[in-house]
């Protein structure tokens, strides 16, 4: 799962085991400067606000190029940052733009891919899929006998596909309308997903302003049967840290593996759940 800081309309950084992979800029993390893929959901300022500081840091410290992954309109932006950054520091941050578009495939660190996909919010804004691509039998000759396998494999018959496995996944900020925009996060084995609100009086006015709901995401989660782990990032500054608590005791108590970025807000939930 990820580590790091998201709070709504503040800051969002996620960073992927080993460091090496982090999701959106907002934070003012080492951890954006030391990894080598920066991978950018959207334009708004939580999540890319501190672009110009870790280009700079970087650049300063004389480490080579970081991959920079999103859509055309944000490697845009940043250039211009860069541009208008020259009026004041005279650094020449060098970054390694790549243009990415949903349903699309990078090489990752370590070996692994990155597949984008589309996500729903307010602004174009693109999610990230961490994971493999692995060989396995083709559907049509699973439960066939060794011996007839072989003799097909003898007689040049392709038995294996490709397929890609999902680890880990950020939709960015969403809502809930992205299972049916993106299917396939569904069979990730840990979706971080936004969860702004948890007020009742937050219900209504979570979509239009492209976020989610708790109650709308749990809903969507048991409607598709979803059996991985969820994590659940983008709280508002205005959901208190027993409703935080709450929240993960209802998603869990609904058979749903789920943890958040705080370690103390999970084994709280955890706990109160345990008790007689
Ligand atoms: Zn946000
Ligand atoms: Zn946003």
């Amino acid at each position: 799962m990820f580590t790091g800081v998201s709070v709504a309309g503040t800051m969002t950084s996620l960073i992927a085991p080993g460091g090496r992979l982090v999701v959106d800029v907002g934070a003012q993390l080492e951890d954006c400067v030391q990894a080598d893929f920066l991978c950018l959901t959207h334009g708004h300022v939580d999540h890319i606000g501190m672009i110009e500081w870790v280009l700079n840091a970087r650049a300063m410290r004389k480490m080579p190029p970081q991959k920079i992954l999103a859509e055309a309109p944000v490697l845009e932006h940043i250039q211009d940052l860069i541009k208008l950054r020259q009026r004041f520091d005279r650094w020449l941050p060098g970054f390694v733009p790549v243009e990415v578009t949903p349903g699309m495939e990078v090489d990752g660190p370590s070996g692994k891919k990155i597949r984008v996909f589309r996500s729903t919010h307010v602004t174009p804004t693109v999610g990230f899929i961490v994971g493999d691509r692995r060989k396995k039998l083709k559907a049509e000759f699973v439960g066939l006998p060794e011996k007839q396998l072989a003799k097909l494999g003898r007689s040049g018959v392709q038995l294996q596909e490709s397929v890609f496995v999902g680890e880990l996944a950020y939709t960015g900020d969403t809502t809930e309308d992205i299972f049916a925009e993106s299917p396939e996060i569904a069979s990730v084995q840990t979706l971080a997903i936004e969860c702004t609100y948890t007020q009742p009086d937050k219900l209504e006015k979570a979509k239009p302003r492209g976020h989610m709901h708790a109650d709308q995401l749990l809903s969507k989660l048991k409607e598709i049967n979803f059996s991985n782990r969820v994590q659940l990032v983008h709280f508002s500054v205005s959901v208190k840290t027993e409703d935080r608590i709450a929240t993960v005791q209802k998603f869990l108590s609904e058979g749903i593996n789920t943890v958040t970025l705080d370690s103390a807000i999970d084994q709280a939930a955890q706990a109160g759940l345990s008790k007689p």
